[in-house]
């Protein structure tokens, strides 16, 4: 059955770009679909410490590294947002705005979108002082006071990088003990301009035209006496992820888990046969590139193996 593209790989990450490029190599013609701009979460990261083979990494030189390669093997990519997924016989339809395309097998690496706390001001003041990501927006604040809240990896390397730039950084979260890795806990703990605010919540963000020095973050249900008024010029939020799947409404036979994250076997399928799921969108334990690149090695593998069944039929 001729098609677009013989494998459609919904998102640019690590796991979509691995498994692009494991899928080439066996053979296949494969295009990326990517909304944004290839590399996924590890644009977001100043410095990536936990990639075999890099004591140290610019996320964004490692997301071109394996762009590179996978342009080298003739991957293509299309930039688009898909909208929907559906699947007749062994075709499935990519539905990206008023263009659609056709794959015979999809493999479903979409990542996740950033949590918000859903607190009142958050929304209003995205651009205007609140920020999703340390390493795009920090400069804007350079030598000012921000808040960062969460207590994850993210959190803690935000606080860290956000120290080199700015006047103070205080850290808030809702836990009295950290999720992040036991060394980025320490090196936080040795930065002077780094503070922290644990066991206590967000509530509130307020401002005028942008967030202000005032009445920033108000703290409340917290180990704290009082609730508390914090005052800073920028707040950056790094509280995790959810799954953003919608797309994949339109399919029966799919399988989340109480998260919302994919079910797959080992092997990376889904219960939909010729659809396959690699990365941070897979329902799993640990979330690294590490893993990303795994799932995406293991979904290529799979998604070639099952065309060449296919085409044996
Ligand atoms: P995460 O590990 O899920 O941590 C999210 C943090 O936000 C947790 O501390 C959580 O608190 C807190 N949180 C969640 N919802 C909240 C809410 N509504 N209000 C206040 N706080 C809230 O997320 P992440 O730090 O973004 O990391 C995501 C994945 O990427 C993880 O697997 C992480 O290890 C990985 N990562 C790795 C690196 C690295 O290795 N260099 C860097 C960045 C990210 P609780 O702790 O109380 O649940």
């Amino acid at each position: 059955m001729k098609t677009d593209f013989e494998i459609a790989v919904i998102g640019g990450g690590p796991a979509g770009l691995t498994a692009a490029v494991y899928a080439a190599r066996a053979g296949h013609t494969v295009t990326i679909l990517e909304g944004a701009a290839c590399g996924g979460q590890m644009l977001l990261a100043h410095e990536i410490e936990n990639y075999p083979g890099f004591t140290k990494i610019a996320g964004y030189a490692l997301a071109d590294q394996m762009m590179e390669q996978a342009n080298s093997l003739g991957v293509s990519i299309t930039y688009a947002q898909v909208d929907s997924v559906t699947k007749e016989d062994d075709r499935f339809t990519v539905l990206c705005g008023s263009k659609s395309y056709t794959a015979s097998a999809v493999i479903v690496a979409a990542g996740a979108k950033h949590r918000t706390l859903d607190v009142p001001g958050e929304a209003e003041f995205i651009g205007r002082g609140v920020s999703y990501c340390a390493v795009c927006d920090g400069r804007f604040f350079a030598g000012k006071d921000v808040a960062v809240v969460g207590g994850g990896n993210t959190a803690l390397g935000d606080a860290i990088y956000l120290s080199n730039i700015c006047n103070s950084v205080t850290l808030i979260h809702r836990r009295d003990t950290f999720r992040a890795d036991r060394i980025l806990v320490r090196r936080m703990e040795a930065i002077d301009n780094i503070r922290t605010v644990m066991g206590a919540r967000v509530t509130k963000i307020e401002g005028d035209q942008r967030v202000q020095p005032l009445d920033l973050v108000s703290v409340a249900e917290s180990a704290m006496s009082q609730p508390m008024v914090l005052q800073a010029d920028g707040v950056f939020i790094a509280v995790g992820n959810v799954p953003d799947l919608a797309m994949l409404s339109g399919i029966d036979g799919v399988q989340f888990d109480e998260g919302g994250y994919l079910v797959t076997d080992e092997r990376c399928r889904s219960k939909v046969p010729g659809l396959f799921v690699a990365g941070d969108v897979r329902s799993k334990n640990l979330r690294q590139i590490a893993t990303a690149v795994a799932d995406g090695a293991i979904a290529g593998t799979e998604a070639a193996e099952y065309l060449d069944a296919l085409g044996n039929k």
